[in-house]
């Protein structure tokens, strides 16, 4: 759903960059690599999908693969920077005197609290079955990697930071939800920094999380049973689908209007 929800995403993060005199959005190129015959197959008959298609730039040069079987440099990608956007977000709201750290008490109009509480909330049961998934990612130092482009491949993913160092993910762990990082998690993500940047790097951050899913990495939203409203099931695409679903769901609650029965919770939990 790219097509439906980026440029939305996009044109919403402009508009909040303008407001808070800050850099958010950093567009860059990403390179997606095979590394085997099957996976390299795959590839190029996805890319060669119409929906596909669009955000396939061309297929990389040999010389730019080092030690890989075959790539396409995909458009439209970058990284999101959510840590300035919620810091500075909060720091916008308190200069308002309209943000609180704890838990909101609803005196009145039960109705309108919008239960956005995430992984924490599916894992705790309250919104019924869920899928969530943990995962780790590394902040590292790297001064002799490419800066200029995202790398995805050998089941993972390497992001510039900028300043010689890198973001990299990330494991899936259905069983254990703790937001522990774990032995287990470094060692892989360890391969994938050596596959996809080298072998000499330092680790600066090695942090775990819930990604928080319901179907697939598909949102979900709509009224609750017992009152309230939900916006849930972000899964590992958090960036790309706020902001079209928050605007789906004001819609929803101000006007009436439901979204397509798709991101309807109501009609998922029947088909369940
Ligand atoms: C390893 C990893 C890699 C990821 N990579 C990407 C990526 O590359 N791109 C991307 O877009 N997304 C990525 N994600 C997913 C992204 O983090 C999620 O989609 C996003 O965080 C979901 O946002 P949310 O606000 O719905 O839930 P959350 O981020 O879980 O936030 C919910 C918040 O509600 C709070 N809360 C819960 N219960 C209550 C309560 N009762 N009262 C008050 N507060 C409460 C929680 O403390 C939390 O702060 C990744 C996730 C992981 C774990």
């Amino acid at each position: 759903m790219i097509g439906e929800f980026l440029p939305e995403a996009l044109e919403f993060y402009r508009c909040i960059e303008e407001r808070l005199g800050v850099v958010l959005w950093h567009p860059m190129p990403i390179m997606r690599l095979a590394g085997n015959d099957d996976e390299w197959a795959k590839m190029r008959a996805k890319a060669a999908r119409a929906d596909v298609e669009v955000w396939v730039d061309r297929e990389l040069a040999k010389q730019e693969i080092d030690g890989w079987l075959g790539g396409f440099e995909i458009r439209g990608g970058g990284r999101f920077d959510v840590g300035s956007f919620v810091d500075r977000s909060r720091e916008f709201f308190q200069a308002r005197g309209i943000y609180r750290k704890d838990e909101i008490r609803f005196d009145r109009d039960e109705m309108a609290r919008v239960w956005c509480d995430g992984a924490a909330g599916l894992v705790s049961g309250r919104h019924g079955e869920s899928r969530c998934a943990k995962g780790e990612i590394l902040t590292v130092r790297a001064t002799e990697w490419d800066e200029a482009r995202i790398r995805v491949g050998a089941g993972g993913w390497l992001v510039p930071l900028g300043e010689g160092c890198f973001k990299l993910g990330s494991t899936y762990e259905w069983e254990r939800l703790d937001m522990e990082p774990s032995e287990a998690g470094l060692e892989r993500l360890r391969r994938i920094a050596t596959k996809l940047g080298g072998a000499n790097f330092e680790i600066i951050a090695h942090e775990a999380g819930v990604r928080p899913i319901l179907r697939r990495s598909e949102p979900l939203i709509g009224p609750m049973s017992e009152g309230g409203w939900m916006f849930n099931g972000l899964g590992s695409k958090g960036s790309l689908y706020a902001p079209g679903m928050a605007r789906r769901l004001a819609t929803w609650m101000l006007d009436g209007k439901g979204p397509e029965e798709h991101f309807d919770i109501g009609a998922f939990r029947k088909r369940l």
